[in-house]
């Protein structure tokens, strides 16, 4: 039988849980169900909320802690305990460098991407988030293709950044517009000539993660769904894989990361959790997502939280691979949102 200390299951967000465990002198077993790795972290934004890190430091960014705890303590309601978004406060720029030493990432500060509340006590509007810069994928090589790849493809090659997002969508009103624009399209079609393929968001976050991993031989089994947990004495101590149709064990000396997403694409969940409205179509994120994980931890008396939360935002149902979203829409000054009888329906601001 295989033995790691840590498995992680999960190629999104679990790709950092790797990197993290190897860089703590452990062994790590990363398992995906899915043919490729990175999930709705590879289709996502890539942007990511640590404040006080180096990266935003180092861009002349500093953070009041005081302030920062008033933002989380208003945000968060009293529903989360205080020690857990401290700990997100305390350990979360370690992680950020982690990520920085352990991956060929460069970062940004996302400038003037707010808060998602700014109005509360201690939110900023210049923001704290920070995203990666461009990234060649094509320095992965042979494994380029091992990234999930948007539902659609841009129409031309530009590796569109959330720094300049806003900028690109007022680019018929603002000059500001045009010189964003213009060195994304250099890079984009520059980099084609040089044979270079730059991706920015989460498919550069993914790719350089993946970079990361495969620099330290990092096993990845892809094609691989955790079926369950194997417990001892009321202690996980492996999972139980699908591969191929095949049972496989696989013993976990210190630990299972779950880091399996959620369960956008469950149809019968969403309905449970959220809304009847909504079904497993009604998302952007991976296909991957389909919460069975969620049901296996459940089924071992993990407790379960915040299920209805999720990050929302307008869509119209088109035929094809996904919804119409109304993402920079949504922001374009001086516009509000209806729906089919006419009626505004939501804040076009809020994004949950
Ligand atoms: C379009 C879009 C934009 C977004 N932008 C941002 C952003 O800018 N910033 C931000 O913070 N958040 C953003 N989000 C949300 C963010 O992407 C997700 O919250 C985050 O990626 C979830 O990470 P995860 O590791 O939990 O899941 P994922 O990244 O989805 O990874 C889960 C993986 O687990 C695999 N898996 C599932 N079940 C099993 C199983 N049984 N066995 C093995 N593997 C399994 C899945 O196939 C998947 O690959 C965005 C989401 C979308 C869809």
């Amino acid at each position: 039988m295989d033995e790691f200390d840590v498995v992680v299951v999960g190629s999104g967000t679990g790709m950092a849980a790797a990197l993290a465990a190897v860089d703590a002198g452990m062994s790590v077993l990363l398992v995906e169900k899915g043919p490729t790795v990175g999930g709705s972290t590879a289709l996502s934004g890539g942007g990511f909320w640590i404040p006080g890190n180096s990266i935003l430091r180092e861009s002349g960014q500093r953070e009041d802690p005081e302030r920062l705890q008033a933002y989380l303590r208003a945000v968060t309601r009293g529903e989360v305990e205080d020690e857990r978004w401290q700990t997100h406060i305390d350990e979360g720029p370690a992680a950020v460098d982690m990520i920085r030493r352990l991956t060929p990432l460069s970062f940004q500060f996302m400038a003037e991407y707010a808060d998602y509340f700014p109005e509360l006590e201690g939110g900023s509007a210049t923001g704290r988030a920070c995203e990666p810069k461009p990234f060649d994928a094509k320095t992965l090589g042979v494994h380029r293709d091992k990234i999930i790849a948007p539902a659609l493809a841009a129409p031309f090659p530009m590796p569109i950044t959330s720094r300049g997002y806003k900028w690109l969508n007022l680019v018929a009103r603002s000059p500001r517009g045009v010189l964003t624009a213009a060195p994304l399209v250099g890079l984009g079609l520059g980099g084609l000539a040089l044979k270079r393929e730059y991706v920015a968001g989460g498919q550069a976050l993914a790719a350089g993660m993946l970079a990361g991993l495969l620099a330290r031989r990092i096993p990845i089994w892809t094609g691989t769904a955790l079926k369950d947990l194997s417990l001892e004495d009321g202690r996980v101590v492996g999972v139980v894989l699908d591969q191929d149709g095949t049972d496989l064990m696989v013993r976990a000396r210190r630990g299972v990361i779950l880091a399996s997403g959620g369960f956008d694409r469950n149809p019968a969940m969403r309905k449970e959790y959220q809304s009847d409205v909504v079904d497993g179509s009604w998302s952007l994120g991976t296909p991957g997502d389909t919460g069975e994980v969620i049901q296996i931890a459940q089924g071992h008396g993990a407790d379960l939280a915040f299920m209805d939360a999720a990050w929302w935002f307008p869509a119209i149902p088109v035929p094809g691979p996904m919804p119409g979203v109304l993402l920079a829409e949504r922001s374009l000054p001086g516009q509000i949102i209806v729906n089919g009888h006419g009626h505004r329906f939501m804040n076009e601001r809020s994004t949950t």
